[in-house]
């Protein structure tokens, strides 16, 4: 959670190495489907333990969403950017998908800490200022 004068940015800045090199991971892989709890820890270096805990501190913190999917009848989870969730198919069929597809937040790294904050950072937020002049036009 976002205290005072904070912005999504200092969030993520903050984070301790580890937590910010998984953070990195995650949404370098997020676009493409996200990555697996365990590839994650793999890569890291890390156990299941160790790997568990930063991966509840980036949920409990809106950076990261975490999935559950089933492979061959096993369950595992797989990490992505809480923007990078939601797929054209989860939309309402009434809703004109062109125009949803370009607000910014749907893909922003940063919704779940935006929706989260007591601020209304979306007022200041420049790419959806840019959104707003564009479809205003
Ligand atoms: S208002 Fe939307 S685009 Fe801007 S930072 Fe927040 S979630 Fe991202």
């Amino acid at each position: 959670m976002l205290r005072s004068r904070e912005t999504p940015h200092d969030l993520i800045d903050l984070l301790p190495p580890l937590e910010r090199k998984a953070y990195d991971i995650i949404s370098s892989k997020s676009r493409e489907g996200g990555i697996t709890q365990i590839e994650l820890w793999r890569i890291l270096g890390i156990d299941s333990k160790e790997g568990s805990k930063i991966v509840l501190k980036l949920m409990r913190r809106g950076l990261v969403v975490r999935k559950e999917i089933e492979t061959n009848g096993r369950k595992s989870y797989v990490l992505t950017l809480p923007g990078h969730l939601l797929n054209k198919e989860d939309l309402p069929t009434l809703v004109n998908i062109n125009l949803i597809e370009e607000i910014p937040c749907f893909t922003c790294s940063l919704l779940s800490v935006c929706v989260s904050s007591e601020e209304s950072l979306w007022m200041t937020c420049p790419k959806m200022s840019e959104y707003i002049s564009r479809i205003r036009k």
